[in-house]
């Protein structure tokens, strides 16, 4: 049998684990610090810890480390690891350093059973849930990594966790909320609910399950203004619509540690970009749910048969948006010479099904018209 992995438990998990080998809650609490604070994997190392629970701990249980299969550093200083998830699947996860923040883009799936049309995870296909311990590891190893290479074991680096690398976390609900609960935990990574992101193209039932079980900052991303388009591009929009979907931020508010929900909308060349597409976003808004418009750059690749939006038609789009007085961003693009971008992250992953290659001949996006040229830019994020 193989060991216990103790990433795979949040505190109260732990403190049932330690209790299940005699030893006291504060013991647990001891052990979780000196793996999530202090990065260490060693029960030897852990020298405070009594010696009877460092012979309990070897043997039964280990803290179960991914293999970086690869790491890029992009010349904006953004990093990205590939991580070797086993049985041929790797995931990524991407660290993003700003001037008063550190942000660490986090993978919950092998893969992505959505299959979102401009998603090169999407078109990759779904492999397998990761576990919490493994969406623990990303963001274990990323902390300490970057603590060793700032010379400072004791600062603290990542501010903030966005659930945006590879996979819908709300489709792997069970594994992600202790997660979201360790990266919480003031003896975990103590992070601040509105600092950590879950992003989700629109599982309305889990929405209101992590409303009830821990509210964090919400990001839905929709793509489209109608269930027509968002049909094609987000397929889940055909289970879950459009009205369902935004009442379901609107109960989400109620609990939720922002006041708003971010509104992600990865801009495609012709299909979803028009001034009249955001007029349309502007009813669906305006005067009802309280949000911030991020309008993404599309980051292409060959299998999506997609473009990005000219920049004019980006920022012409923000003006409506703006215009109309929704809060509204314009995405920096971050690591693209090392395809760390939305979207990128499946770049050296293989393709298990070819679904990309089946999608891009089988589903066929109604241009819409050309946009006029903006005026005032848009802030950008
Ligand atoms: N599955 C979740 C989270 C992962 S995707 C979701 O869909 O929200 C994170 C974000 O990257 C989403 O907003 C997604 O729409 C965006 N994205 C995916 N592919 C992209 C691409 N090729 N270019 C730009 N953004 C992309
Ligand atoms: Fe999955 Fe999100 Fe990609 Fe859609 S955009 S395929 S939900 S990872």
């Amino acid at each position: 049998m193989s060991a216990d992995n103790l990433l795979d438990y949040d505190l109260p998990a732990l403190q049932g684990w330690c209790a299940g080998v005699g030893e006291k809650p504060f013991r647990a609490t001891q052990l979780f610090r000196w793996i999530h604070q202090r990065g260490c994997a060693d029960f030897e190392a852990m020298t405070d810890l009594a010696r009877s629970l460092r012979g309990k701990l070897a043997g039964t249980a280990e803290v179960r480390r991914l293999a970086v299969l690869s790491e890029h550093a992009a010349a904006d200083g953004t990093l990205k690891w590939l991580f070797d998830v086993g049985a041929g699947d790797a995931v990524e996860s991407v660290f993003i350093p700003e001037d008063d923040r550190a942000t660490l883009c986090i993978s919950s799936q092998a893969g992505c059973a959505v299959g979102c049309r401009f998603c090169a995870t999407g078109h990759q296909g779904f492999s397998r849930n990761l576990s919490t311990g493994e969406i623990l590891a990303q963001l274990w190893f990323a902390e300490h990594r970057m603590r060793a290479a700032r010379g400072d074991a004791a600062a603290r680096v990542i501010s903030n966790v966005v659930m945006m690398g590879m996979g819908e976390p709300l489709q792997n609900y069970a594994a992600l909320v202790p997660a979201l609960r360790v990266m919480l935990d003031d003896h975990g990574y103590g992070l601040s609910r509105r600092r950590v992101t879950v992003s989700t193209s629109g599982v309305v039932p889990m929405i209101d399950r992590l409303r009830e079980d821990c509210p964090v900052a919400l990001a839905v991303s929709l793509h489209a203004p109608d269930d027509a388009l968002r049909d094609q591009l987000v397929p889940l929009n055909r289970k879950y619509p459009i009205a369902e979907l935004l009442a379901a931020c609107e109960r989400y508010l109620a609990a939720a540690p922002r006041d708003f929900i971010t509104i992600e909308y990865c801009m495609l060349d012709g299909v979803n970009d028009s001034p009249a597409q955001a007029r349309q976003l502007v009813a669906l808004f305006r005067h009802r749910l309280p949000v911030k418009f991020n309008l993404i750059p599309f980051n292409p690749f060959p299998a999506s048969g997609l473009l990005r939006s000219p920049r004019e038609r980006v920022l012409a789009f923000g003006d409506v948006l703006l215009e109309a007085g929704l809060v509204t961003t314009i995405r920096k693009t971050r690591g693209d010479d090392i395809a760390a971008a939305c979207g990128q992250l499946a770049g050296e992953v293989q393709d298990r099904t070819d679904v990309g290659g089946r999608r891009a001949r089988s589903i066929p996006i109604v241009p819409s018209p050309a946009a006029a040229p903006g005026r005032t830019p848009p802030p950008t994020a």
